[in-house]
């Protein structure tokens, strides 16, 4: 018997912060709506090739598929829907995380796929971007369960990813022993070990020891240096910190490492708050017996909204989406850090842009993960090995340069930090596509 398979080719409008979206092709959504729009607002600015302007918006290849899914306690057997897309294949393999979330779909997958080719091209990295998903909630899962979930998408993918064509990470729902799987089982179809299929993955396997901890620091040190332009000191700033995974953590840990009060994180399960600063190594140890922030001793329940608590750095680090111009009003802090991938849409960026709100883009803040997973995954295919000093010092030399880089097109454009970044990627991305030029 098999449930829960969604239907492919439903056509649904709906509305998204003021944006009515008519899903008109197969990769319509929310999120590609408005990656596509911001796409164009850009495209415009710089005045892109109307050729390549058009290819870029639908991804090079995507891969739907669907799986059958036995849980631990009962027979019946569901069908699970999974995606992988990669956007651009011209400028070398794709790369780009796998999520498991209820409402993963075709259409998001694809704009975070797009936003990954952006991502790399502003770092300079050699990818297209890709990203992955399984549409399912994690959270419930028992390890078998998400073992035999991943094990089976993963031979799902077989056709299309690969050492040199497209090597998965982790993202929401997903971590370094779910990467462990996906390794194991792609090197068992292969015949040999395959530490580079995946990046993210345990350091026993080849995994980088920088990996979990790049996002989350990489964002606040591009933070740091967008502060030190104002004149703004992080070490003195009260920070709140929406999600505690594997960005969030580590963001709460480098602020608390740089002397900055978080007062307030969150997650799925609630909200903690202490105006005295929280101490994070000590929340590390609750969340390693927890599976939530929520009753930790050093820390008093929070039930408002955290994103528009009194504080001066904002970090949303969990889902997409979550600052709207239902909010985007009420955030009192003076400096957002995306560490989420898209939490910010359209129609809430200008509201911030109008307000006095420093806000440093996803596709810049985050970056710190695939850089961080290029490393690995240049050690694993020439088995070399970096010390963790000469991988914190390369990744912190990218992302700064990068920043520097981003900082002056946007004084020269006089425009904001995220039209500045995209500038730079679509125009790198678009050069490489240019310079191939067309097949056949
Ligand atoms: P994760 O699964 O490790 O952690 C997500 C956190 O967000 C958890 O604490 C969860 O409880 C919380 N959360 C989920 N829904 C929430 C909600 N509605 N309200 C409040 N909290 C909620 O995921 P992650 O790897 O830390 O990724 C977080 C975000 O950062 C995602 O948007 C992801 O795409 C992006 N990102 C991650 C990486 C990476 O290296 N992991 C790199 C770039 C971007």
């Amino acid at each position: 018997m098999t449930k829960n398979a969604k239907n492919l080719t439903s056509k649904r409008n709906y509305i998204y912060d003021e944006l009515v979206i008519v899903e008109n092709n197969l990769f319509d959504s929310q999120m590609y709506a408005e990656v596509i729009r911001q796409y164009d607002e850009v495209s415009d600015l710089i005045n892109l090739d109307s050729n390549i302007r058009e290819r870029l918006k639908l991804p090079q290849r995507s891969l739907v598929v669907t799986f059958p899914f036995r849980r631990d306690d009962y027979d019946e057997v569901e069908t699970v829907m999974g995606y992988r897309v990669q956007h651009v294949l011209s400028m070398g393999p794709t790369k780009g995380g796998i999520r498991y979330a209820p409402d993963v779909n075709l259409g998001e997958v694809t704009a975070l796929a797009i936003l990954m080719s952006w991502k790399s091209a502003i770092v300079g990295l050699p990818y297209g971007g890709a990203k992955g998903g399984v549409a399912i909630d994690p959270t419930p899962l028992s390890r078998s369960e998400k073992q035999r979930v991943t094990r089976r998408y993963t031979a799902e993918l077989l056709p299309i990813i690969g050492v040199d064509k497209d090597i998965p990470a982790p993202d929401l729902g997903t971590d370094e022993q779910t990467m462990a799987w996906i390794m194991d089982t792609y090197s068992n179809f292969v015949g040999s070990p395959q530490p580079g299929i995946v990046t993210g993955k345990p350091a026993s396997l080849g995994g980088s020891i920088t990996r979990r901890e790049s996002t989350g620091r990489g964002a606040v040190a591009i933070g740091v240096a967008a502060m030190d332009k104002l004149n703004l000191k992080y070490s003195e700033s009260t920070i709140a910190i929406q999600g505690f995974g594997n960005v969030g953590m580590y963001a709460a840990l480098d602020s608390y490492e740089r002397g900055a009060k978080v007062i307030a994180v969150s997650d799925i399960g609630g909200a903690i708050y202490n105006p005295n600063g929280i101490n994070i190594p000590e929340l590390f140890k609750h969340m390693a017996k927890n599976v939530s922030v929520n009753n930790f001793d050093g820390a008093e329940p929070y039930s408002e909204s955290i994103l528009e608590i009194n504080c001066d750095v904002l970090i949303p680090a969990a889902v997409g989406g979550v600052i709207t111009s239902s909010n985007a009003n009420n955030i009192k802090a003076k400096v957002i850090i995306e560490g989420a991938n898209s939490p910010t849409t359209l129609n809430a960026d200008k509201i911030l842009n109008d307000g006095d709100i420093l806000l440093v883009p996803d596709i810049l803040a985050n970056a710190g993960g695939i850089t961080a997973s290029y490393f690995e995954w240049v050690q694993n295919t020439q088995n070399y090995l970096w010390k963790e000093s000469e991988l914190h010092e390369k990744l912190m030399d990218v992302l700064i340069t990068a920043f520097e880089e981003v900082w002056k097109i946007s004084e020269k454009q006089n425009c904001d930090l995220r039209t500045a970044a995209l500038i730079k990627g679509i125009k790198r991305v678009a050069a490489a596509k240019l310079t191939r030029g067309l097949f056949p």
